[in-house]
């Protein structure tokens, strides 16, 4: 293929993929979004492949096999509730690549700049490897505590902003050190020492990251991921590459800065690291009940449902865990057939990733038109009769309102506990992510529904059906 078809294809990729970005901001336009996604990419790919710069065809697709087959059988295996986890993983892939392709382009001996074109090309390869190295251990560690494999509180070294900001100058200093070196194997050594502070860095700032601002991580390295790809594409002169680490790094940036709107933090501290820890200590319940709660049944549920004349359900992750999002359809079908107002109200942070819920209920067939962001439904509780909370816990926590001292203080919440009347649908009175009580299963209005969410949804609908 000529290097004039591969930067038509190129151009056709990047039109594809600002497409796909389009589609994918709103539900009802999002599968569209992903074939654009989609076709971009496989051009990108056939492209890259065939052009003129890949001299052998072979190990790229024996490399492409491999990597394809280990993709193909983790996208089949995943579990919707492992999906964070996996985005985490794939965003460590980034990263790392990154990292490889630094260090390669800085051992490749066909390469020789010289003069300012030599110090553009060592710039390109230590960002690169800085931007991927954090990528890479930041990853790995989200990863780790979205699996609570490791633990979701911060963990706060004594100085911590100190320690970052010696490491940041001491990055400083070796990228000086590393212009300003001839011999590869001085530079390769600073090389080195920086990608080792790159990684603790990484590590360090995910590890002090409190359960509730995870959101805001995960969307974080998604930016991240971007800009290390970007970075790559500067080492290997692609524009392709380039350009969609940039709408990569982009778009994850924006939607940081939605998520940091959503949980009232501050967009540039986040940034600069070492948020969402400073506003209170994560309260250990051990799951001790905080007060008395009121038990419900499930026939008393439905008998509450066909009395009510407006009903919001609230979804979150236990909805997820307990794959109850079609049993929930079924049961705002029966609903909405008798004539009651059924809304779903979304919060930006339920579940485990941006969209959790919409996806669950997209999949489940929900219609979009009842499904409401938390803006736009928040001030409808009043006049609800029944908000039926199913699995979901941080995100109507009355305490980010109620008490200044809580970890999640001044996050925004749906405000269940201001309909008529609340259920809350868990198996147990344990905390959500975030480890905090929820005062909300304590109030007087409300009613707690205990067992898995799919399993007392059953129960909901058929004595619903039998009324
Ligand atoms: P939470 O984690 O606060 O609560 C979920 C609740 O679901 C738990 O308290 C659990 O209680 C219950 N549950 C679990 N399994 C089941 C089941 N099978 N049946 C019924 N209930 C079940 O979830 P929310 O959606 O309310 O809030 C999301 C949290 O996750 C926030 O703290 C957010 O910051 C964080 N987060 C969000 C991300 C995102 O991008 N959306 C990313 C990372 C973190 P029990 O064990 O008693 O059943």
């Amino acid at each position: 293929m000529s290097e004039g078809l591969v930067t038509v294809s190129y151009i056709a990729s990047t039109i594809l993929f600002i497409l796909s970005l389009g589609g994918l901001s709103n539900p009802e336009t999002s599968r569209r979004g992903n074939y654009y996604g989609i076709a971009g990419m496989a051009i990108a790919v056939l492209a890259t492949v065939l052009g003129p710069k890949v001299t052998s065809v072979v190990p790229v697709i024996i490399a492409m096999l491999i990597g394809g087959s280990i993709g193909l059988t983790a996208a089949k295996r995943v579990q919707m509730t492992q999906m964070p986890e996996l985005v985490a993983l794939m965003h460590s892939l980034v990263g790392l690549a990154a990292v490889l392709i630094g260090f390669a382009s800085y051992l490749d001996s066909s390469v020789h700049f010289t003069g300012v074109e030599k110090t553009i090309h060592e710039v390109e390869i230590y960002i690169g490897i800085l931007i991927g190295a954090v990528t890479f251990s930041g990853s790995v560690i989200a990863f780790g505590k979205l699996s609570g494999k490791i633990s979701g509180k911060p963990l706060l070294l004594p100085g911590r902003h100190m320690i970052n900001l010696v490491g940041l100058l001491a990055v400083i200093w070796f990228c000086n050190l590393f212009l300003n070196v001839e011999s590869g194997g001085a530079g390769m050594l600073f090389l080195i020492v920086m990608t080792a502070i790159a990684l603790a860095f990484g590590v360090h700032m995910v590890m002090a990251i409190g359960g509730a601002d995870m959101p805001v991580v995960v969307s974080m390295l998604n930016s991240y991921s971007g800009w290390a790809a970007s970075a790559t594409g500067f080492m290997l002169s692609n524009d392709l590459l380039i350009v969609t680490g940039a709408l990569v790094g982009s778009s994850g940036a924006i939607l940081s800065y939605i998520m940091c709107r959503a949980m009232n933090r501050n967009f540039f501290s986040v940034i600069a690291g070492g948020f969402g820890t400073s506003g209170g200590t994560v309260v250990a319940t051990d799951g001790q009940p905080q007060g008395e709660v009121q038990p419900i049944s499930a026939e008393e549920t439905a008998e509450l449902m066909r009395n009510a004349s407006r009903i919001i359900i609230v979804p979150g992750y236990g909805m997820a865990v307990a794959q109850a999002q079609h049993t929930v359809f079924e049961i705002t079908k029966t609903l909405r057939d008798r004539g009651i107002d059924v809304h779903f109200a979304i919060h930006p942070v339920a579940g485990r990733m941006p969209g959790h819920m919409n996806v669950l209920l997209a999949e489940a067939k929900v219609p979009y038109d009842i499904v409401a962001e938390m803006e736009e439904i928040n001030e409808d509780f009043p006049e609800t009769d029944l908000a039926m909370v199913i699995g979901a816990n941080d995100i109507v926590n009355p305490a980010a309102q109620e008490d200044p001292n809580s970890p999640i203080a001044g996050m925004p919440v749906l405000e269940v506990w201001k309909a008529k009347t609340s259920i809350v649908m868990k198996r147990s009175m344990a905390s959500g992510y975030a480890g905090v009580d929820n005062p909300l299963f304590y109030k007087e209005n409300n009613r707690m529904l205990f067992g898995d969410a799919k399993k007392m949804l059953d129960e909901v609908l058929t004595a619903l059906r039998a009324g």
